[in-house]
Formats: structure tokens, sequence, C-alpha cells
């Protein structure tokens, strides 16, 4: 008889549904025979500035060494890391990406008896690999669209063992100050893990907003999740990194991949943390292109969620996922995020001016087009 192969899969790998990436341009430009210059795509909370050049400049040069592995071990990175958050090498994991540091994360602090608990419309990374362990995820209903940090704390119980909270959070871009982070903090238990994903904290200008580094030695449990992907603009090159303590970042160490980040990748890492005239650049044109959404939002009608991120969820309707279809037609590509539960919006990413505009004026034609008054 023969084999059924995906019977074999253990449980929580069988249900899984994978992550849906933000459709690529080279993708919809072959659908609909067009250039992919003619197509923008503002769904994966890119960097629209492209890549900074000495990341650019550094990068090139490490592909001399691309028939050497990998610093398994990333010293220079972890150096330039350490130097500019004031902590030691010995508290830094590398990932290839911050999704594989999560990923990690989970696979040593949770398994099949363990609940881990996150907030409803929060990044679909944590109940991905929570269910890929087996492990019990508990997601906690929203509160004006952010996380519930109260209700967070009070479902935490004897057998949970990991915590997360995204701040600011995709895709809803709500975020949480300093004094809620820190009250939510003092009601978890030490022995409770908890892992605050700052993917998007370089948008965060202000004291109000917490700095993940700068609680560590308060909360012993603390895990500061951030990534290059986003105002550091490195998304294809797949860099992240968590902060925590010495002990909890020994444990990710010995279970991530020897080689989890390549020679090109450390690279430009390492360079990029040097140009903060690049990051300076990537906050201004975030701060501009969000002023530019919002205020073409409003002169539509649409409600929109206030967001600290590079991108900002609109509520176009109920016919979110048509309107996501027919602007593809006009060669715009944003994210539909019924997957998260919130069917009549999309997520947009902040892009350059120009695409911010074209974006406002095919979604203004459709919704005309559509029937809506304009
Ligand atoms: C984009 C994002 C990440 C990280 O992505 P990587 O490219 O894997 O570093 C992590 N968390 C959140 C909330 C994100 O939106």
């Amino acid at each position: 008889m023969a084999v059924d192969y995906q019977s074999l899969a253990v449980k929580g790998v069988q249900a899984l549904s994978p992550y849906q990436p933000g459709k690529p341009i080279e993708e919809l430009a072959r659908e609909l025979g067009l250039e992919p210059s003619d197509i923008i795509k503002l769904a994966s909370n890119e960097n629209p500035l492209g890549p900074s050049d000495k990341a650019l400049a550094a990068a090139r040069n490490a592909l001399e060494e691309m028939c050497l592995y990998p610093d398994g071990n990333g010293f220079d990175l972890k150096q330039a890391l350490a130097r500019r958050f004031g902590v030691q090498m010995n508290q830094i994991t590398l990932g290839n990406g911050s999704n594989d540091v999560l990923e990690v994360i989970t696979r040593c602090f949770a398994d099949a008896d363990s609940s881990v608990v996150f907030s409803q419309y929060a990044f679909a990374v944590y109940p991905l690999v929570t269910q890929a362990i087996g492990a019990n995820g508990v997601s906690v209903p929203a509160q004006d669209w952010g996380h519930d940090l109260d209700a967070m704390a009070a479902a935490v119980t004897e057998h949970t063992r990991l915590v997360f909270v995204a701040n600011p959070n995709n895709p809803t871009g709500t975020v949480h100050g300093a004094a809620a982070i820190e009250a939510f903090l003092d009601r978890i238990p030490e022995r409770v893990i908890v892992v605050l994903d700052e993917a998007y904290c370089e948008y965060l200008v202000g004291d109000e907003y917490p700095d993940g580094i700068k609680l560590l030695h308060k909360y012993p449990n603390l895990i500061v999740c951030r990534t290059f992907s986003k105002a550091w603009g490195l998304a294809a090159l797949r860099v992240g990194y968590s902060i925590s303590s010495p002990a909890i970042a020994d444990i990710l160490n010995r279970v991530r991949q020897p080689f989890n980040v390549d020679t090109v990748a450390l690279a430009a890492a390492t360079a990029v943390l040097e140009d903060d005239a690049y990051l300076q650049k990537s906050r201004e044109i975030n701060a501009a292109g969000l002023r530019q959404l919002e205020a073409g939002f409003e002169r539509m009608g649409l409600p929109y969620i206030p967001s600290a991120g590079n991108f900002i969820a609109v509520d176009v309707g109920a016919s979110a996922a048509d309107i996501y279809q027919t602007l593809l037609a006009h060669g715009v590509i944003v994210r539909p995020v019924a997957g998260y539960g919130m069917p009549r919006h999309l997520r947009v990413s902040v892009g350059l001016p120009e695409e911010n505009e074209r974006f406002l004026a095919a979604l203004d034609e459709v919704l005309v087009a559509g029937g809506r008054e304009a």
C-alpha cells in the first residue's frame, strides 16, 4: 500500500499553512506581461531608498570570499553591535533574519507541553513557529488593534514558557510606550521568557518609547530581537539578531545553525551600522511618507490605523480582497491581511513620494470605479 508521507509529518507541521510573503515584482510582471520597472511593490515593508552605498561596497568586497565558510561567530558584526548598544558580545545571537532568531528561541524554550502567548493581529511568525513545534499558542484578543498587555499578562499560566510582544507591531503599526512595557514586564514571572520584537524600533523617535536593550539589566527573562531588513535596508541578505542575558544567548547559540549568516550579509550589516546618514534618511522619508498616505486616506474618507512602523493598515471596506486584485492589475502590489483576521484592511508599506502618490491615485480610481463616492 502506498505510504501517505504527509501523514508522517509531526502533528503541528501537518496543520501548518506557510507564511504568505508579499507578491514578488517579477511574478506580477510575468503575469501581466509588464516590465518589472512598471510595477511598484509596497507590500513587504522594505526600505524604499535602496541599499546604503557603504553596505553595497562592503558586500561587493565580501563576494571575493565566497568560496570560504563565513565566520560562524560573526565577530566583526557582534563587535560593532556591542559597541553601538553598550552590551557584551556574548549577549548577542545572530540570525538569518530575525525570523530565524524567533524560531530558534521558540525551539529552545517551548515544547508540546508549553503554552506560548501572543496578541491577536500580531506578527504571523509567532503562531507559525509555535504550531510547528506543537506548542499551544494562546492568541490574546487585541485592544484597538494593539496588544492588550494586561490581558496578555493575565494569560500567563504555569504552562507558559514564552510571550511574544511586537513593538511596534506588524501589520497594525500599533506601539506601546516605555511605561506600559515596563508595567507589563513587572507582571511577568521571571521564569517566563519575554521576546520583545523591535523590528521597527529604528523608526521610533522620542523618549516615550521603550528601548528594550536598556531594560535587559532589570529583566533577565527578556530577549530583544532586531533586524537589518527594515530601516537598515538589507532585507535580501537576511540578517537579524537578539540581545539577551549571556546565559540565554549561550542556549540560542547552541541551537542556531553554525553558519546561519553568510559572509556578504555579515559584511554589509557591519558596514551599514557606520552609515547613520542612511538611517536618518530612512527615518525622514518614512515619516514624510506616512503623513502623505494618511492625508490621502483622509481625502478618500478611509479609516486607517495610526502606525509607528514603515507601513500602514487602511480600512478599504468589505471588498478589500477585490481591491487588492484590482490594484495588482494597475501594477501596484500591496498586502492583503485577511490571513491576520483583518479582511477589510490592506497593509501598505511606505514608499518614495512618487510611489505613495501612484498607489493613492490607483486606490482612488479603483474605489471610484467600484462605486464609492470620490
Ligand atoms: C519584518 C519583521 C521581522 C523580521 O524580519 P527578518 O527579515 O526576518 O529580520 C520581525 N518581526 C516583525 C514584527 C517584522 O515585521
